[in-house]
C-alpha cells in the first residue's frame, strides 16, 4: 500500500484502518483531498478554525493540523484513523475535536471543507446542519470525484446553503463552491416505514444501511432468526437500522441483544427501533459503536447474528466480514453459533468452515445462502 503523500508542503504517512488489511492498494486519501488542501492552502490561507466532515482516514485532519479542528465523522473507524495518523505523523491531536454524525455542530469556524459522501439524504442531512449551525458568509468547499459529483449534488448546495458554483476537474476530482446563507432548509431525517408483516415501524437516521426499505437480504435472514424462550446472549454484528435484532427480540422475549456497528447513525437507528417498537425490552439491550467485536469479551455470547457489508466507504473488500467471522468466534462461547446471510457469489461457506471446522447451509434462494458454524475449539 502507498501511504506517503504530500498534501500543500509537508509529507505524510497515512494508513488505512484497520491497519491489517489485505487489500493494500487501496490508499488513505484520494485526489480529492490533494485538490481541496491545495485549493484551500491558495485561498483561504487566512482561516484559523475549520470544520472537516466526512475525513475518511484523518488526511484532511493531518493537513490542517495547524488551525483549530473540529472533524465530524459518521464513522468509528474513521474516528480512530484520524487520532492514529495524527499521533503517527508526530502532530497536535489536543487542537482537534472530533464529533460524531448526530452531535450539534460548532456555531462559529472560519471555513467549512466536506468530502461529498456517496450518500445523497447524508449530504443533504449535513448541509441542512451546517446551515442551521453557522451564521451567514462562511466559505464551503466540497470536494469529490468526479464520477460521483452529480447534478443533484449541485443542487443539494443550492437548495441547503445557497449560491453554489464547481472547479475544473484535476485528476478526476472537483470542487463545489458555495457559501452559507441561512436558507434554514430541513432534511427529512429521520424516515420511517412500516416493517412487512408485522406491527412494526422502522425509522431510519440519514446515513443508515438500506435507510429507504427492507433490505433483500435481511429479509430472507428473518426466515432463519432463532425462537426460544431461554435468556440468551446474542450479538446482531452490523446492525444498521437493527431489524435483525428486533425480530430476533420478538421470537426470543427473554434475550439479551447486543447491537453493534461502526456507524453512529445506525446504532442511533436501532437505539430508536428497539425504543418504539419493543419498549420493554430495551433494558435488555445494549447499543455500541465499534470495530466489529474488537475488544469484545471472549466466550461471552451464545450467538452472532451478522449480514455482513462487503465494501468500506467507495472501496469493495471482503476485509470486515473476515474480521467480523474471526471476532465473533471469540466473542462466542463453546458450543455458541455464527449465523450469517451471504451473496452465493461471495463464497463465505469456504471462510467459516476454514475457520470454525465447520460450516452448515441452513437455506438458500437464488441470491443468498445462510450459514450457520459452531464453535468447537
Ligand atoms: N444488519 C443490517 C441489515 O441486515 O439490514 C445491516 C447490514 S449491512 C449489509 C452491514 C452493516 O455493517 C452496515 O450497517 C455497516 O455500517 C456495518 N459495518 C461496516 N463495517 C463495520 C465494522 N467494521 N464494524 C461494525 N459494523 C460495520
Amino acid at each position: 500500500m502507498t501511504t506517503q503523500v504530500q498534501l500543500g508542503d509537508n509529507t505524510y504517512t497515512l494508513e488505512r484502518f484497520p491497519l491489517d488489511q489485505k487489500n493494500r492498494s487501496l490508499q488513505a486519501w484520494d485526489s480529492a483531498d490533494e485538490y481541496l488542501v491545495t485549493y484551500v492552502r491558495e485561498h483561504h490561507a487566512q482561516a484559523n478554525s475549520i470544520l472537516i466532515l466526512n475525513d475518511s482516514f484523518g488526511a484532511l485532519a493531518c493537513a490542517f493540523n495547524q488551525l483549530t479542528t473540529y472533524s465530524v465523522n459518521d464513522s468509528y473507524i474513521s474516528h480512530q484513523a484520524t487520532y492514529y495518523n495524527l499521533q503517527a505523523n508526530g502532530l497536535e491531536t489536543s487542537s482537534l475535536t472530533q464529533l460524531n454524525s448526530l452531535e450539534a455542530l460548532p456555531n462559529k469556524v472560519d471555513l467549512v471543507i466536506l468530502k461529498v459522501p456517496r450518500n445523497l439524504g447524508y449530504l443533504q442531512h449535513q448541509l441542512a446542519a451546517i446551515s442551521a449551525a453557522l451564521p451567514k458568509d462562511v466559505d464551503i468547499i466540497a470536494a469529490g470525484k468526479t464520477k460521483d459529483i452529480h447534478n443533484s449534488t449541485i443542487k443539494a448546495f443550492s437548495q441547503f446553503i445557497g449560491e453554489t458554483s464547481t472547479s475544473l476537474a484535476v485528476k478526476k476530482s472537483r470542487l463545489i463552491i458555495s457559501k452559507t446563507s441561512q436558507l434554514n432548509k430541513q432534511a427529512a431525517f429521520p424516515v420511517s416505514w412500516p416493517l412487512e408483516g408485522c406491527e412494526f415501524d422502522i425509522q431510519n437516521h440519514a446515513n443508515v444501511f438500506s435507510r429507504d426499505s427492507l433490505d433483500i437480504g435481511a429479509r430472507f435472514f428473518f426466515n432463519y432468526l432463532p425462537q426460544t424462550s431461554k435468556a440468551r446472549h446474542i450479538i446482531d454484528l452490523g446492525c444498521g437500522n437493527g431489524v435483525v435484532g428486533l425480530m430476533t427480540l420478538k421470537r426470543c422475549p427473554k434475550a439479551h441483544v447486543t447491537f453493534v456497528d461502526e456507524s453512529y447513525m445506525a446504532v442511533e437507528s436501532a437505539r430508536l427501533n428497539i425504543q418504539s417498537n419493543l419498549p420493554e425490552q430495551l433494558a435488555n439491550c445494549e447499543f455500541i459503536q465499534n470495530d466489529c467485536l474488537t475488544d469484545f469479551e471472549p466466550q461471552s455470547a451464545d450467538l452472532v447474528l451478522c449480514n455482513p457489508p462487503f465494501h468500506q466507504a467507495q472501496a469493495v473488500t471482503d476485509h470486515i466480514a473476515w474480521q467480523m467471522f474471526k471476532q465473533a468466534k471469540q466473542a462466542l462461547k463453546q458450543g455458541g453459533e455464527l449465523r450469517i446471510i451471504g451473496n452465493r457469489h461471495l463464497d463465505y461457506h469456504e471462510k467459516l468452515k476454514r475457520m470454525f471446522g465447520n460450516c452448515k447451509l441452513l437455506g438458500s434462494n437464488k441470491k443468498f445462502v445462510v450459514l450457520s458454524a459452531k464453535k468447537t475449539t
